[in-house]
């Protein structure tokens, strides 16, 4: 191809040899390039505009390119990113959750703790209680039919420390502790009640379904 590029040493050649399109132009047609011998670029005019549109677009079209997948791999980024804190903070409320819970099971699982639920319950639930609920359907139960509270909260303690390994031990089960009253017709006292699971208090109603007695 390098064939005319050196066209003897005459100072200013009328003509060249583009060497893109190997046409033989006049020297007007190539543009001024004094790194070039004679001074004018190789190649010619309309091919330098070609290959600089060519690159042009192409240069466009890999920034274009460049760009979307950086938009791309940036927005898979945040949202790895996101995903990730998301799932520290579910599992931080997870561990939350199930160490207060733990610790609240931990608590009423004394005989303190519970001690203070069952009395509580035992107020709502009694004609001659601290706060009988007679709005709320569970309590009226017991109260219409004029259930009474005839021990002490020293009694229910006693009780409770005395009956604490079956009540332990249901706990340990998973299941809670109901107090049931041993004669339906008989107040809650310490000689009437008996500490069960919940499974086993729903049998022993079951069997004394005609009592209509409940917990
Ligand atoms: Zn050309
Ligand atoms: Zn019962």
């Amino acid at each position: 191809m390098p064939e005319l590029s050196t066209r003897e040493a005459s100072p200013a050649p009328a003509v060249q040899v583009c060497i893109k399109c190997g046409i033989e132009k006049p020297i007007n047609q190539f543009h001024k390039d004094r790194q070039n011998i004679g001074g004018r670029s190789r190649r010619c005019k309309a091919c330098a505009a070609q290959h600089y549109a060519e690159n042009r677009e192409s240069a466009a079209l890999y920034r274009k390119i460049y760009y979307a997948e950086n938009r791309e791999s940036e927005a898979l980024y945040y949202q790895a990113h996101k995903d990730k804190k998301q799932a520290y903070s579910k599992l931080y409320h997870i561990e939350h959750k199930q160490d207060i819970a733990r610790r609240m099971v931990k608590h009423s699982h004394t005989v303190a703790g519970y001690v203070v639920r069952l009395w509580d319950s035992l107020n709502r639930r009694t004609v001659n209680g601290s706060h009988p609920r007679y709005d709320a359907p569970q309590c009226c139960r017991y109260l219409d039919r004029g259930i009474r509270l005839e021990m002490t909260r020293e009694d229910l303690t006693a009780k409770v420390e005395e009956n604490l390994a079956a009540i332990q031990a249901v706990w340990a089960s998973g299941e809670s502790v109901h107090c049931h009253r041993i004669g339906p017709s008989i107040h809650y006292s310490a000689d009437n009640i008996v500490f069960v699971s919940e499974s086993k208090h729903h049998k022993l109603h079951a069997r004394q379904r005609t009592h209509n007695e409940d917990e």
